[in-house]
């Protein structure tokens, strides 16, 4: 029976001997894009950004988790980028999500819950403050005054800045 994985295998093939040699580990618009793992969330085409150029840095709903942050501190201190884009989007799997109802599905059928939250939220635009509040308050990262927040809908391709 054939997989997914294998389906796209065939591709790293192509890939290979189309490549166009090495780059910088250094992002050159020393930019990182925090968003979320959604599958149709192309952040490359959105933004026109090539291999090399920025951190992408996703999770389910592209939340500030202290995973996010922890990434975000590495980017910054460690490769030198200098600016933040929190991307969330229509239609997210977390948006309006029964967490609890989740979390008691899981006490169900393994007798325990996980340490971390999932993160569901009610308000697409407060979710992006929010996003914008815990990194500008994350005193671990240098660069702070160039942090802006997105709402990409995925029916459109509209990208909407959500004012703080
Ligand atoms: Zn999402």
């Amino acid at each position: 029976m054939s997989s997914a994985i294998d389906d796209i295998l065939a591709n790293a093939v192509e890939h290979e001997a189309d490549f166009e040699g090495p780059r910088a580990v250094i992002p050159t618009r020393h930019l990182a894009i925090v968003t979320c793992m959604d599958s149709r969330i192309d952040s490359f085409r959105i933004f026109g950004l090539d291999s090399g150029e920025a951190h992408i840095l996703r999770n389910a709903g592209g939340l500030a988790s202290d995973d996010m942050l922890r990434s975000l501190v590495l980017s910054q201190r460690l490769l030198q980028t200098r600016e933040i884009v929190l991307m969330h989007h229509t239609q997210c799997g977390l948006h309006g999500a029964d967490e609890p109802k989740l979390r008691a599905e899981l006490a169900a059928d393994t007798g325990e819950q996980p340490a971390y939250e999932f993160g569901a939220f009610e308000d697409l635009d407060e979710a992006v403050r929010a996003a914008i509040r815990r990194v500008r308050e994350h005193r671990f990262l240098p660069h702070r005054d160039r942090i802006r927040g997105f709402v990409y809908d995925v029916e459109t391709g509209h990208l909407r800045e959500v004012i703080v």
